[in-house]
């Protein structure tokens, strides 16, 4: 197998951001849960987590947990993604905790973990407005009946997501409003209900700004170890590092060419009309690697003066006319990663993966 495009994933820097991710959330008293499914679930990250000091991880796939398990790793595992009523048997053996919404899962919880003897912990996830996962706020008491007449399911917490699918950046009243309903659930129905979970990476700026609400006591993160970025406001962390994942592909052809097409021009080979500034003629380099590899629009190239200007299922076409030192076919271009982008790499089987310490 030929070893480019080629992943490389720096575990050191990753612990650095775990320890600087870490030590924020240690001084509001909050417990991290360091979530490892935007590379799915590297083992050798997630044994990194654990050196940094992480005692909670988190992934969305059950399959991961199973790869994490079979590496060896023994502690706390959160299930974030609610379960699939198919793999809740899976769910009650596997993981410690789990995200749930629907009544229908929580009683398939309360009966796999009856026929193991154990309780279960869930956290009661509550839609805040990102209209992702979570019961609708006015309809929480239902919910907490239910919860309440079962024997094996433990409310352990609530929790809101933000930033995931409407993009929706926590406030402190919103962050503050989820307190209150854990305080609801505490009074209604007499259980400790210890966690206010809420995440994901959108939500350290609360942290950072010295504006959480009192009450939050745990935060789910990924992209902010992982990549030191926050996609959500479209930033890059200053205190965190980006260059923990990098991705190499090779030069295999390098030629002047015009910015513009010749010709009528169609759709490309994703239904989608490509759009072009012409710039003249400029000197290209066809990378091999294509969306079958990773997101294009998430490669970030590390040196000055190549920009990416689009590619296909198994070609990245990037303009190297204002690259200052000289290139060949054969060379290797590196690029930092979004999180879609290390999504994607991570996961392609055609992507060769290599781990430094
Ligand atoms: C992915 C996920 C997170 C972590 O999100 P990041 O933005 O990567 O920090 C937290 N909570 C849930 C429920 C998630 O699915």
């Amino acid at each position: 197998m030929s070893m480019y495009p080629l992943l490389e994933v720096y575990l050191e820097k990753i612990k650095d951001n775990a320890y600087k991710v870490l030590d924020l959330c240690s001084s509001k008293g909050i417990d991290l849960v360091a979530v490892v499914k935007g590379c799915s679930a590297f083992p050798e990250v997630a044994i990194a987590l654990m050196d940094a000091g992480v005692r909670f991880l988190g992934d969305s796939r059950i399959q991961n947990v199973k790869k994490l398990r079979k590496a060896g790793i023994a502690g706390p595992i959160m299930l974030l993604r609610i379960p699939m009523l198919s793999e809740v048997k899976d769910v009650v053996e596997l993981v410690d905790v789990a995200l749930v919404s629907e009544i229908s899962v929580i009683k398939a919880i309360d009966y796999e973990a009856g026929k193991l003897g154990k309780r279960f912990r869930v956290v009661l996830m509550i839609d805040m407005g990102d209209l992702r996962e979570g019961v609708w706020p006015t309809n929480l008491l239902s919910y907490l009946d239910l919860i309440k007449g079962l024997k094996n399911v433990e409310l352990w917490g609530v929790g809101a997501n933000f930033g995931c699918f409407g993009g929706v950046l926590p406030t402190p009243e919103s962050v503050s409003m989820l307190v209150d309903y854990a305080s609801l659930a505490r009074e209604y129905t007499h259980f400790d209900v210890p966690i206010v979970s809420i995440g994901g990476t959108v939500a350290l700026f609360l942290l950072e700004n010295g504006v959480m609400p009192e009450g939050v006591n745990q935060l789910r993160i990924g992209e902010a170890i992982l990549l030191g970025r926050d996609a959500t406001r479209e930033r890059k962390i200053p205190y965190l590092r980006q260059d923990t994942f990098l991705l190499k592909a090779e030069i295999v052809e390098l030629k002047f060419k015009p910015s513009v097409p010749i010709g009528e021009i169609g759709v490309d080979a994703f239904g989608k009309k490509p759009q072009f500034v012409d710039k003249g003629v400029r000197r290209r380099a066809i990378l091999a690697l294509g969306k079958q590899d990773v997101i294009i629009d998430g490669l970030f190239p590390q040196a000055d003066g190549i920009e990416v200007l689009g590619g296909s299922s198994d070609h990245t076409v990037v303009d190297v006319t204002d690259f200052p030192n000289p290139l060949k076919v054969g060379d290797i271009i590196s690029f930092e990663l979004s999180y879609g982008a290390m999504l994607m790499a991570s996961t392609s089987p055609y992507v060769s993966k290599v781990f430094f310490s």
